[in-house]
């Protein structure tokens, strides 16, 4: 597998044996240096340097999950088996205007290394069912968009004047799992 420089980083989560199906791949719409415990595995930049971090233990999603226990809840409805991977970025985005801390080349390539490095271990294919955006679970699932309640998180990854659409956050899926796809392949 093509190693990334953050690959250091890999190596030290804890990544316990167990029934891990799927991934999901977030931003937070947060700040650069602000983990969330809501996911499980974050990349972001302290001090200006890019970082990776484990923020919640894996094994507390390899079962089916109920709303009353300890999880890291990442994507609604879709958290029991699953592993939330986030760039954290995003403050006060808007589909045309990414904020004072947008989303960077840096930061996807990051993710996908990140996402190639967790499918290997835990044996999880590379498609549109195994590892999606949330913004593709989000159209699934009947709440994608840009309203308080809705999420479009990795729909598209450079800000853009037009009316960010199902389409498009299906290609750039499509696009991520690809770059993971060549992460893996060492190419
Ligand atoms: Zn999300």
């Amino acid at each position: 597998m093509t190693s990334h420089r953050l690959a250091p980083d890999f190596a030290r989560f804890d990544l316990p044996d167990g029934r891990i199906e799927r991934l999901y791949l977030h931003w937070s719409a947060g700040r650069y240096d602000v983990p969330s415990s809501a996911y499980h595995f974050v990349v972001g930049y302290r001090q200006g340097r890019l970082f990776a971090e484990q923020t919640h233990a894996v094994r507390e999603n390899m079962q089916a999950l109920r709303e009353d226990m300890e999880y890291a809840a990442h994507t609604r409805g879709r958290n029991s088996f699953a592993i939330g991977v986030s760039a954290l970025s995003m403050l006060d985005a808007t589909p045309h205007d990414f904020g004072p801390q947008p989303l960077t080349e840096e930061l996807v390539d990051a993710l996908c290394a990140m996402c190639a490095h967790l499918a290997l271990r835990y044996n999880i294919a590379i498609d549109a069912d195994h590892v999606m955006t949330h913004a593709e679970a989000a159209i699934l699932d009947g709440y994608f968009g840009l309203l308080p309640e809705e999420r479009w998180d990795l729909a598209r990854l450079l800000p853009h004047p037009a009316a960010v659409t199902p389409a498009e956050a299906q290609a750039t899926g499509e696009a991520l799992r690809e770059r993971i796809r060549r992460y893996l392949a060492g190419r």
